[in-house]
């Protein structure tokens, strides 16, 4: 089995853009202990500009494209740095691969990427993907890291696309404003449930909803289930491996 995990800030970091240190250290605990299971990971994670605002103490989010790219820069190597420590501990090893939207649609770009993930599993390696945001930014590049994580599992023809959010999944309503609010629990078909996305984008992060459901027409359409789950718990991880209802499941088609 092949999953591609995305990591969002708002599960990573602290709203100052600290790390959270709790969190990282049982995802890394329960990813280790899945690929030691022997399914094949493939991370897609944000929080480069998250950390990088919180190291450089700028505070909150960057909104100027060279502080974000400068705050991604410093926190790209942060990230890397953490993730080989804790992944380093079960003794996983990371590889960083930083991608644009170029380099899927260029075809020599996107076989040479779809070659190095490969060889990246056979090595047994834990690729760690995300955008190169020092030269890409949302106004000109994926600008997304759930429609990255989407371009990703294509590309390495994934079983299951698997996005970390911070909430349980998608809603019948917004959840943070309807006490009435039910957790949908499979979509039959991602292209009819654009009108729940509503606007759920938290603190340091970029997608909201809308971005995860975009994800989801994507993955189902290359015949790829998803699931949108809560990053805040790591278990769940090993529900959705042994096949436990989880979260949101959209089927694929
Ligand atoms: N690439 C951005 C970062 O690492 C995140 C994009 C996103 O959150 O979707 O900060």
């Amino acid at each position: 089995m092949r999953i591609v995990i995305k990591i969002g800030t708002s599960t990573l970091a602290h709203k100052t853009g600290k790390l959270n240190i709790r969190a990282f250290e049982e995802l890394t605990k329960v990813i280790s202990n899945l690929k030691n299971s022997g399914i094949e990971v493939i991370l897609v994670s944000s929080g480069a500009i998250g950390m990088g605002a919180g190291k450089l103490g700028l505070g909150a989010k960057p909104e100027d494209i060279p502080t974000k790219q400068a705050a991604a820069a410093v926190g790209q190597s942060e990230l890397m740095y953490m993730y080989d420590k804790y992944f380093g501990e079960y003794h996983h090893t990371v590889a960083q691969m930083l991608l644009t939207a170029n380099d899927f649609e260029d075809e020599v770009k996107h076989k040479n990427l779809t070659n190095t993930l490969a060889r990246l599993l056979q090595l047994q390696a834990l690729p760690i993907i995300n955008e190169n945001d020092t030269v890409s930014t949302a106004e000109l590049g994926i600008g997304d890291n759930d429609t990255l994580s989407a371009l990703v599992a294509i590309s390495a023809k994934a079983d299951l696309l698997i996005i970390l959010s911070d909430i349980e999944g998608l809603y019948t309503a917004d959840p943070h404003k309807n006490s009435e609010a039910k957790l949908i629990s499979v979509v039959e078909n991602a292209d009819e449930v654009a009108s729940l996305a509503g606007d759920t984008s938290s603190g340091l992060g970029t997608g909201g909803m809308l971005t995860k459901l975009q994800a989801a027409k994507l993955v189902t359409a290359a015949g790829i289930d998803m699931i949108i789950t809560n990053g805040g718990k790591p278990d769940l991880l090993y529900d959705i491996a042994e096949g436990k209802p989880t979260g949101t499941k959209f089927l694929r088609k």
